[in-house]
């Protein structure tokens, strides 16, 4: 009789690049030896293609059943009516809480050697909630929606990650100079959040000054908290410093259940070419074990991680090299332990 695995976990490949980073990270965590029972699920065009529809509901209840998903990324196309689904499974699972740790992998030749900081984004409304409209021919609308509820609840969770992994310093990045009714509300909800943890240092920073100096001193910083729409700006600008968007990896967390996917999207024109980088997802896949408590199987996978970046002989065109997203995988997998792989 077959041993019953640890965990059940939805698995959602996505499109674009994401079948190749999401077999990548599955070949490595099954190497290391987790025990998962991956329970496969299909959203976009994968789904459309098999079920008819983008986003089935056996998805959203195998997730709610789970707890817990590793998902590939999602194409949306640039056409009306068509919803970004990213959003829409965010929004129906309240998945209120994305986090993109920045790190330094050794090696890696970026602006800086050791960046360590993370990116808190509030993830389900700004003008993120879909609320557009035409007024008359020539003049639509989109409406930024920001609500005390939403605003406390991302400032708390930001201050309690900051100061759950010893980090002493949390900036909350705003335009609320401009726009003072709705930044200055996310604003009051972080210093309210802020004066019930004296322990963590808070600052302020306008969102385009952020942008400079994140480039120029991001020592600076360490955890950043902010509305959705410059979260997914921001998080783009940070991968940029320590090698691009195949090195940064996220998690999306509510009350009952957590998706762990990369921060990079479906890079479509790289679809099976086995260029892509998994290391983003590699590392979605590190913080999805150690947001399940296995704390040594998540260490042994980044520590495989860091040895093959250090041996740097077959890294992928992202990061100088000529190897496959396979040819990686191969690598991280012969940098486990011995006796794991
Ligand atoms: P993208 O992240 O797919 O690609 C932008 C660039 O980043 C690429 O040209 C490439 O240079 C680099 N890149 C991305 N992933 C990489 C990897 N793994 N390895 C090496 N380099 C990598 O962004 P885009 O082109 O703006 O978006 C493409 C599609 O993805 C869009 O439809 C967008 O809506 C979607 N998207 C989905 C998610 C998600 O599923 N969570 C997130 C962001 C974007």
């Amino acid at each position: 009789m077959m041993n019953k695995s640890k965990y059940s976990v939805t698995l959602i490949q996505g499109d674009g690049i994401g079948p190749e980073v999401t077999e990548s990270a599955v070949r490595v965590l099954e190497a290391a030896g987790a025990s998962i029972d991956w329970d496969r699920q299909d959203i976009g065009v994968a789904a459309r293609e098999k079920h008819g529809v983008l986003l089935p509901g056996s998805v959203l209840a195998s997730i709610q059943k789970n707890g817990v998903a590793l998902k590939g990324p999602v194409t949306t196309p640039n056409v009306e009516g068509y919803p970004s689904l990213n959003v829409t499974l965010r929004k129906s699972l309240d998945l209120y809480a994305c986090i993109r740790p920045v790190k330094t992998l050794p090696g890696v030749k970026g602006l800086y050697e050791d960046i360590n900081l993370v990116v808190v984004r509030e993830n389900t409304e700004d003008l993120y909630a879909g609320v557009e409209h035409e007024v008359v021919p020539g003049i639509v609308q989109s409406v930024k929606v920001i609500t005390r509820a939403a605003s406390t609840r991302i400032a708390r969770f930001a201050f309690e990650f900051a100061e759950a992994r010893g980090r002493k310093l949390v900036t909350a990045v705003h335009k609320a100079n401009i726009m003072k009714l709705s930044d200055g509300l996310f604003l009051e909800c972080c210093r309210e959040v802020a004066a019930e943890h004296p322990d963590i240092e808070y600052t302020e920073m306008i969102v385009d000054a952020a942008c400079q100096h994140l480039v120029l001193h991001p020592e600076r910083f360490n955890v950043l908290v902010m509305e959705n729409l410059y979260g997914d700006i921001i998080s783009d600008l940070t991968a940029g410093l320590v090698g691009g968007l195949g090195m940064v990896p996220g998690a999306n967390f509510g009350e009952n259940c957590a998706v762990f996917e990369p921060t990079h999207g479906s890079w479509p024109e790289a679809a099976g070419k086995g260029i892509a980088n998994p290391t983003a997802l590699i590392l979605s896949s590190v913080m999805m074990m150690r947001h399940l408590g296995e704390m040594e199987l998540a260490e042994r996978i980044e520590g495989a991680l860091r040895a093959a970046y250090m041996e740097g002989e077959s890294l992928t065109p992202d990061q100088g090299g000529t190897a496959s997203t396979g040819e990686f995988t191969d690598q991280v997998i012969n940098c486990l332990p011995i006796g794991v792989a």
